[in-house]
């Protein structure tokens, strides 16, 4: 599970997927095999006097190249899990998950055709990612992330 907030799409950034069940307002479930697809008004790529080409996101095992960034002002996307009870910060799987999948062990681990993420044709910027292993295997145990 982890929080969904319903007016996030007015501060430029809103979970597009996936959506709260049916009757839930203030959370979703994630599965391991779930994409989490955060989506970014354009508006973040202008800050004050400020335009940037793009999103950089760290290029993690499902990011399928790293380009070049020469010539490029970008902005670095950097996604925290923290669990709910613990408030411990998880950036690797736990040792059981990371015996399942072997090297892809970056926690989230971010699935894209590039590290740099630039506008689509409807202005959005969408990021994905799967959040590879289960709050309840961190010990102690964790249940929600945040
Ligand atoms: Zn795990």
């Amino acid at each position: 599970m982890i929080p969904y907030e319903p007016h996030s799409a007015e501060r430029e950034i809103e979970l597009a997927s996936p959506r709260p069940a049916k009757g839930e307002t203030t959370r979703v479930v994630v599965r391991r095999d779930t994409l989490v697809i955060l989506s970014f008004n354009k508006q973040i790529l202008s800050r004050g006097k400020d335009t940037y080409n793009g999103l950089k996101i760290p290029k993690t095992s499902s990011v399928n190249k790293e380009e070049c960034e020469s010539g490029k002002k970008l902005l670095h996307l950097q996604v925290r899990v923290l669990g709910a009870t613990t408030q411990a910060p998880y950036d690797t799987l736990c040792r059981i998950c990371k015996a399942r999948v072997g090297d892809k062990d970056a926690f989230p681990d971010f699935r894209a055709k590039s590290n740099i993420l630039v506008p689509q044709k409807n202005g959005r910027l969408l990021a994905a990612f799967t959040l590879a292993c289960c709050s309840k295997h961190r010990q102690p145990e964790d249940l929600e992330y945040w």
